[in-house]
């Protein structure tokens, strides 16, 4: 519009110029060829520029019928790539909405279309996933490697089908190889930290949590917790091999950064008591009790005062307990002091505030004690015994991903290989298959923990802690 605007402007010009022109004096004679033309200069110089456009105007008009066949190709290759785009766009839509057909057709149509290989190849490989063909998506991903453009992209499809493969040697290949390209990707990260906790490699695993730190690929909190149960593995490999000042070492780090962390503060007494530090252990022991008592933590702690059964072993266990008198795991523990030290009215006074924060096993099973020891009466102790039977199991240490039971806490889950899984709680609940079978008490994978789903007992509040062994 303003060219052809500015174009009529110069031509309004140059004809008032040729009017101008015209009109001065003067003339010009042309003789050529056996012709004699008379005229002024501004004719002339108008003719020679008629002369001039006419010519450009011809010229214009070829060029336009010149180009013409490539201007309808690009029109034809801008319709195929906005197709093109589109296919891509409906199937990326398919493969989100679960539609295996719709996305493969879409990937096809995108693949003749589009000349984008990264955007196609990834549609393709995603669509034969969807469609259950892992063999035609592992040769997509494997193309991607080709390219350095896609070769990240497909590293991961190539991870994914290892680890639903259980090949964990090429899932931790495929991770080093991404690792490479881009360190700081939080799939990589915590792909190889998961792999590190589930093959055991402790080091490694720090070591990918210090990055995942770093990256910001774990929150903080999750990367002091995690940092911290690999320290007390740490540990627990340590004094497995006798290097208790090592074991320390682990425990008093991991300690900072949970202070709560009951396996921990068991191994830590433990260690404590067999390199002669009864006075530490049982420090350790009255410090713990609030946020993490345990039936063993108790033992452990009579063994660091060198109380054995009886009135003063009760003391020992009623001065350990002070900081949570009203603990269920406290009213046990004095329970079980007062039993050993034959004080009957005590013991039936702590068992009964006990039921009355929670019912469980091991109350019946130490109410048996008691009924037979004080007075002998074997039916009432038998009549505890069967309701031990029915008795809410006590907690113990228990997978919260899988459910199973383990006699030792460890970091990895031996059946599920989940990292941080175990914890002390209640083991699930499985309907008892008969009158005379003890069901409920017997942990059933693969059930996830009934009565607790996902809580630990470190997380639960002081009345509903019910710790006791059976
Ligand atoms: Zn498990």
């Amino acid at each position: 519009m303003t060219r052809s605007l500015l174009y009529f402007v110069k031509l309004a010009v140059l004809v008032v110029v040729a009017f101008w022109l015209a009109e001065r004096p003067g003339a010009l004679t042309l003789t050529w060829q056996g012709y004699r033309i008379e005229t002024s200069v501004g004719v002339l110089l108008l003719a020679v520029y008629l002369a001039v456009l006419i010519g450009a105007s011809f010229y214009y008009i070829w060029r336009q019928l010149r180009r013409a066949p490539f201007m309808a190709t690009d029109s034809i290759q801008m319709g195929r790539k906005r197709r093109g785009y589109k296919a891509l766009t409906q199937g990326m839509v398919a493969v989100a909405a679960g539609d295996a057909d719709e996305a493969r057709r879409m990937a096809k149509k995108a693949e003749v279309l589009l000349d984008e290989p990264p955007l196609t190849m990834l549609l393709q490989a995603q669509a034969a996933q969807l469609g259950g063909d892992e063999a035609a998506a592992k040769r997509y991903f494997e193309a991607m490697l080709a390219r350095d453009e896609t070769r990240f992209m497909g590293l991961r499809g190539l991870l994914m089908q290892a680890l639903r493969d259980g090949d964990q040697a090429l899932a931790l290949d495929y991770l080093e190889q991404a690792r490479q390209i881009r360190p700081d990707a939080h799939w990589v990260i915590n792909g190889l930290l998961e792999l590190q906790l589930q093959r055991g490699d402790l080091e490694g695993a720090q070591d990918s949590v210090t990055r995942a730190r770093k990256a910001r690929a774990l929150p903080p909190a999750a990367a002091s917790r995690r940092r911290a149960v690999l320290l007390v593995a740490q540990a627990q490999a340590a004094r497995a091999a006798s290097d208790n000042q090592r074991a320390l070492k682990h425990l008093r780090e991991a300690a900072k950064l949970t202070e709560d962390l009951l396996p921990g503060t068991l191994l830590e007494a433990e260690i404590l008591l067999a390199e002669g530090k009864d006075r530490a252990a049982a420090k350790l022991a009255e410090r713990a009790w609030y946020k993490t008592p345990h039936p063993r933590l108790a033992e452990l702690y009579l063994r660091a005062l060198g109380e054995g059964k009886g009135v003063a072993g009760l003391k020992a266990i009623v001065r350990l307990t002070e900081t949570a008198p009203e603990h269920r795991e406290s009213l046990l523990a004095r329970a079980r002091a007062a039993l050993d030290a034959r004080l009957w009215g005590e013991a039936r006074r702590y068992l009964a505030a006990a039921q009355e924060i929670g019912p469980g096993e091991a109350i019946c099973r130490l109410m048996a004690k008691l009924e037979d020891s004080e007075h002998g009466d074997v039916t009432a102790a038998r009549n505890w015994l069967d309701k031990a039977t029915q008795a809410p199991a006590e907690p113990a240490w228990i997978c919260g991903t899988c459910g199973t039971s383990a006699p030792e806490w460890s970091a990895t889950c031996a059946a599920c290989k989940s990292f941080d899984a175990i914890a002390w709680r209640r083991p699930p609940r499985v309907p008892a298959p008969g009158p005379t079978e003890p069901g409920p008490t017997k942990p059933g994978p693969p059930a996830a923990p009934a009565e607790m789903p996902g809580a630990t007992i470190e997380a639960l509040p002081a009345r509903n802690r019910r710790i006791e062994h059976g």
